[in-house]
């Protein structure tokens, strides 16, 4: 049996390489039957009403798909008791059911077990014998160990009896970011240096040779990327190639990779070896920004090795074939994004990650639907059709013609919808009881100003300076961060512009300040406990962020993840210094408002003591509900525990929101909470005034705004304050929302 438990990692690896989920479940069929020396093996699938279809079975013959009514059989008894059922005489059992012209008539044991994925039965695996025996508890616990694989598997397969193709092969995932994307995909990932194999090299002198031509061909390619891309991209990203084509150049490297071949390896295992040599080097110097190199030596590792192998077309070369772009891969960088030109860019589908990863976040700020969480959808190559349905969190892989044709039309009754919002640019969010809220939009990246612009927003609510950071090769200076603060108070001249400082760590990194060995990374170095400890960054940043709003007094800097008083009263103490600083410097300034944001839970209780050190409070509903829930926002095995209107959320809100009125403190809430329409009744209910969101999302907002009745909001709050559970709150204001015609508009989600 040992061995068994050995074919079970090769099952499942081989299921991942075929194409077709007809394929894989007869595949897992057949090979469950022969590991066990079983007649029968049969996979069925449950829904939730605990109906079993027959995806595939080895032994089981049928002219007609196999269905069993909700509990009928053993099958049914193993999906609704959620346990094994195993019996040496099956027809002995109160609850046997014998399929009709199945051939199942010559199996008399029976051993099945349920498939269960996110606490629910998704499908029941069997295995029948012909002798009237138990299956053993070794092959018991056997089938158990293999249900949680295939669990996975059988989620991502369509309905048998309505989809018997690859076509319109749905996969489901979470929702990043509204709206429906069409278009041909681009995978975000290639060939990786660190799985190549150690091989001997034949001719290490044509291997070296080969190693010649390999450096004049990437470095080649590497400025004519460049050059190509140097007016779609912008210039931090275009940095990027200058410091591949350094290290190319670079002696030490190009010697150490002749030395590896001469010791007798194939050039890409001699690649291989040298590249992680001089990775390690990086990863041991003490200067972070030193250490932080070993990212761009990894870099360069692949992209010499997908030269090697001939497919390194870049994903701006990949995307010019095609109408419409869908970026899909474990994670989306926020560099593969600014890579593909924002027209063509219609949908992100991530394999990892979940509503509230900053792929997430970002997506919503550039308006582009997005789909995380989806795993890795079988039989998905470069160019294929998907349509990104952001709506319910699907995705559709090579679409039949009607689907496509489906779709287009729901893209285009949106786009009207959209366009009906958009009329509403200029006019107040003000409610049907005269009450106005302020809107504003949160943004971070250059290409996401325009949108916020257009979108009617009262200003920047949260600019998420780590953005610009994120899609550069090293930390800009002070005047390259002024130049990119100034456009964003060009574009909101006179408006409030609330510039956060920088927030990195936890699941925000930035490439060449990688922060490494955190057990746990959510409660580790990040925010402003980053920033106050590598305090030259901070100052640099306060003093572009002042000089750039020059003499506008519409600057409030926000500090994130504050977790205690003293960190308030140490930047408090450094914009002194900054302010003094500038002011002999000869700079004319206004000196900012400053405010925290309100996510970290150990905030809520001291406001008290804040209301003559800041001047405003920001809430972060995105970490405030991690971290009050336990739940990592990123992580997609969790994320159906991830809900921001979570009763212990609500409750710890409705504290900010009095506990700041009685301090005298501004306050708004910036994470995605204020997009969420269920969450912005309440939140207008608790008293909350001001809010800030992406830009896409913002006419719509302002549109349920216009529609609501704020008396009936604080009604409805009272009500929800008192309910116990996520369902039964969401139940309650989405009656509301119908009822004042907000959801009856066309587009699906709202
Ligand atoms: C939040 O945590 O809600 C927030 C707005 O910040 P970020 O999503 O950037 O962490
Ligand atoms: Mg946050």
């Amino acid at each position: 049996m040992k061995k068994a438990i050995m074919e079970l990692t090769r099952i499942v690896q081989a299921v991942s390489m075929l194409d077709t989920p007809h394929d894989q479940v007869t595949y897992i069929v057949d090979s469950i039957s022969a590991i066990l020396k079983v007649g029968a093996c049969s996979l069925y699938r449950v829904d939730s009403n605990f109906e079993a279809e027959l995806l595939a079975s080895h032994g089981l013959v049928s002219k007609e798909q196999i269905k069993l009514p909700a509990g009928v059989g053993l099958v049914g008894l193993v999906a609704k008791s959620r346990h094994p059922v195993n019996v040496a005489d099956a027809a002995s059992h109160p609850n046997f059911y014998l399929l009709d012209n199945s051939n199942e008539e010559k199996f008399k044991s029976f051993c099945g077990v349920p498939l269960v994925r996110s606490g629910k039965v998704i499908g029941v695996l069997v295995v029948q014998s012909k002798f009237q025996r138990q299956l053993s508890q070794e092959r018991e616990g056997f089938l158990v160990t293999l249900a949680f694989q295939l669990a996975m598997i059988v989620a991502n397969i369509p309905s048998l009896s309505t989809q018997p193709s690859v076509w319109d092969k749905h996969s489901s995932g979470i929702v990043g970011s509204q709206g429906i994307g069409i278009g041909n995909s681009l995978l975000c990932m290639g060939a990786q240096l660190k799985d190549v194999p150690d091989a001997e090299c034949e001719d290490t002198e044509a291997e070296i040779q080969s190693w010649q031509d390999l450096l004049i061909r990437t470095q080649a390619e590497i400025s004519s990327e460049r050059e190509a891309l140097g007016s779609q991209i912008p210039e931090s990203v275009a940095h990027i190639f200058d410091a591949y084509s350094m290290l190319l150049s670079d002696q030490s490297l190009i010697n150490k990779v002749k030395e590896e071949i001469l010791l007798g390896h194939w050039l890409p295992g001699a690649l291989r070896l040298s590249i992680n040599f001089y990775c390690e080097i990086f990863k041991a110097m003490d200067d972070p920004y030193l250490r932080a190199r070993h990212e761009d030596v990894q870099h360069l590792g692949n992209k010499l090795f997908k030269t090697w192998i001939g497919n390194d077309e870049s994903s701006a070369n990949l995307a010019a074939n095609y109408a419409a772009v869908v970026l899909v891969g474990a994670q989306v960088s926020v560099s593969d994004i600014a890579m593909i030109p924002a027209q063509k860019l219609a949908g992100i589908v991530c394999f990892e990650g979940s509503s509230l990863s900053h792929t997430a976040v970002l997506a919503n700020a550039l308006g582009i639907p997005a789909v995380m969480g989806v795993g890795e959808p079988k039989g998905l190559h470069s160019g294929d059709l998907i349509i990104v349905d952001g709506y319910n969190g699907e995705i559709i892989l090579h679409p039949s013609k009607l689907v496509v044709r489906e779709y287009r039309q729901l893209l285009k009754k949106n786009k009207l919808h959209l366009q009906q919002l958009e009329s509403l640019r200029d006019k107040p969010a003000i409610s049907i009881d005269h009450v106005s809220i302020c809107l504003m939009v949160n943004t971070g990246l250059l290409a996401d100003i325009s949108p916020g612009v257009k979108s009617g927003a009262e200003g920047v609510g949260l600019y998420r300076t780590e953005i610009p950071f994120m899609v550069r090769d090293s930390f800009p200076n002070e005047n390259e961060q002024v130049e990119v603060y100034e456009q964003v108070f060009a574009a909101y001249a006179g408006k409030p512009v609330y510039m956060r400082t920088l927030d990195i760590g936890g699941d925000k990194q930035l490439p060449y300040f990688p922060i490494h060995h955190e057990e746990n990374p959510a409660l580790g170095w990040r925010g402003i406990r980053l920033t106050l400890d590598t305090i030259q960054l901070l100052i640099t940043q306060v003093r572009a962020m002042i000089r750039a709003s020059g003499n506008g007094k519409n600057l409030s800097i926000v500090l994130p993840m504050i977790c205690s008083i003293t960190e308030v009263d140490a930047f408090n103490e450094l914009l002194d210094d900054v302010c003094e600083q500038l002011q002999s410097d000869g700079f004319e300034f206004h000196r900012p408002q400053v405010g925290i944001m309100v996510e970290v839970p150990a905030v809520i209780s001291q406001i008290p003591f804040l209301s003559n050190k800041v001047d405003f409070l920001s809430i972060g509903s995105n970490d405030l509900s991690q971290y009050l829930l336990a739940v990592d926002r990123n992580n997609a095995r969790v994320a159906n525990r991830f809900d921001h209107v979570h009763p212990a959320v609500l409750h710890e809100i409705n504290r900010t929101i009095c506990s700041a009125k009685s301090a005298g403190l501004g306050l708004s809430l910036c994470g995605e909470m204020a997009s969420d329409p269920v969450a912005v009744v309440i939140l207008l209910g608790m008293g909350l005034r001001q809010l800030s969101m992406s830009a896409a999302m913002l006419p719509s907002i302002k549109s349920l705004i216009r529609l609501l009745r704020i008396s009936r909001a604080e009604s409805l709050c009272e009500q929800a304050l008192r309910l116990d559970n996520v369902s039964a709150i969401r139940q309650l204001i989405n009656i509301e929302l119908r009822e004042i015609g907000y959801l009856n508009k066309p587009l699906p989600a709202i």
